[in-house]
């Protein structure tokens, strides 16, 4: 048996007609960037989203970049973050030559631990940053109030957790912004590279607009200075397709999450640690990330036995190279380098079959048993 990590071949055959049919339709009027396919688009993923404004763009970066840039966001400012995130939620704070602050995460869920965000914030800080890693949310609830004692914007990097809820209320809307990404791998893929911003704030949403078409307000009239960033139309009609499938395949990932917890309770594994759901949250599981003792040598037991794995991520940003200006040592933020080196995401795709499922953990058992 093979499994691999994630299986777009499988899921491009589910809609491969729906597909062409709208490439196709692109391809006819040879109207490539923005335009009404893309507006709709716009509309049909704000109301997915339950927010009022959806602005698409170049990529999930690029949405950390305009949503940093539009909140003034600049040299000597402080942004609080994560450490334990992709590359992109902290390089959007040091392009602007602003400072990310890193906060430690909680053990349960990978995310920002609140109980560290007061002691945090300085007079110099200028934006909350979170993250809701691997598809469940931060605990939006004490960043919000916290935010709100500091007259400070939340700005969400939801680029993992489209469709996720906390507390009722959806990713990407409690903040002032909210950040995706359509990267191929992420739940709501596009076939390449794209982005969106969320807001509920009519002004933020026209600044927005301007920003990504070079501060362009009316054409060739440039009030800021901004960048070239737009959704492709044939990004637009490709994640338009796939929004229409997107609650079921989440769905299928929750039965998914579901029977792994199954199986490893079953297996009653003391060397693994499989994901917490808090039970407020709609984990919307982009990845499944157990914890794993002997995490690398498992990593190359499973690789051999056909079963693709992923560690997200093996180097936190505190001690990536490019960002050795800020100062920071091995041990600064013990959880978040704890997680690197336990971390271990399993296949979670929505046509993921129970016999695969059934395969990959009985190998882990096998290779935690021999
Ligand atoms: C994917 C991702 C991004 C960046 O999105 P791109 O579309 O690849 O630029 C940012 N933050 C997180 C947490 C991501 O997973």
């Amino acid at each position: 048996m093979k499994v691999p990590l994630l299986d777009l071949v499988a899921q491009h055959q589910t809609i491969r007609d729906e597909m062409m049919a709208a490439v196709t339709r692109v391809f006819d009027t040879q109207q490539f960037v923005m335009g009404a396919g893309v507006e709709e688009f716009e509309r049909e993923i704000a109301a997915y989203c339950q927010v009022k404004h959806a602005i698409g763009c170049a990529s999930g970066s690029d949405a950390l970049l305009l949503a940093l840039l539009v909140l003034g966001v600049g040299e000597g400012d402080e942004v609080i973050t994560t450490a334990y995130t992709f590359f992109a939620t902290t390089s959007a704070i040091t392009r602007l030559g602003a400072r990310p602050v890193y906060v430690d995460i909680a053990y349960d869920d990978f995310n920002l631990n609140v109980e560290r965000l007061a002691q945090a914030i300085t007079p110099k800080t200028k934006a909350i940053l979170p993250v809701h890693l691997y598809g469940q949310c931060a605990r939006m609830d004490v960043i919000l109030e916290a935010a709100r004692r500091h007259n400070l914007p939340v700005v969400e990097d939801a680029a993992q957790a489209i469709g996720a809820d906390f507390q009722g209320q959806r990713a990407g809307t409690m903040g002032v912004i909210g950040c995706f990404s359509f990267f191929p791998s992420k739940n709501l893929g596009a076939a390449g590279d794209g982005g969106l911003l969320t807001t509920n704030d009519d002004a933020l949403a026209a600044q927005l607009r301007m920003l990504r078409v070079h501060g362009m307000e009316p054409k060739y009239y440039h009030q800021v200075v901004g960048i070239n960033s737009r959704l492709d139309a044939l990004q637009a009609a490709v994640l338009r397709v796939k929004l229409q499938h997107l609650e079921d395949w989440t769905i299928a990932r929750q039965r998914n999450a579901e029977r792994y917890g199954q199986l490893f309770s079953a297996a009653g594994l003391a060397e693994v640690v499989t994901p917490k759901v808090h039970a407020d949250c709609r984990h919307i599981f982009h990845q499944y990330t157990i914890r794993a003792q002997r995490r690398d040598e498992l990593k190359a037991f499973l690789q051999k036995a056909d079963i693709g794995t992923e560690v997200y991520y093996p180097v936190p940003l505190h001690l990536q190279e490019c960002f050795a200006f800020l100062g920071h040592r091995s041990g600064d933020f013990p959880e978040t380098e704890r997680a690197a080196q336990e971390c271990l995401s399993l296949p979670i795709y929505p046509e993921l079959t129970a016999e695969q499922q059934q395969y990959v953990v009985s190998k882990i058992v096998e290779f935690y048993q021999s």
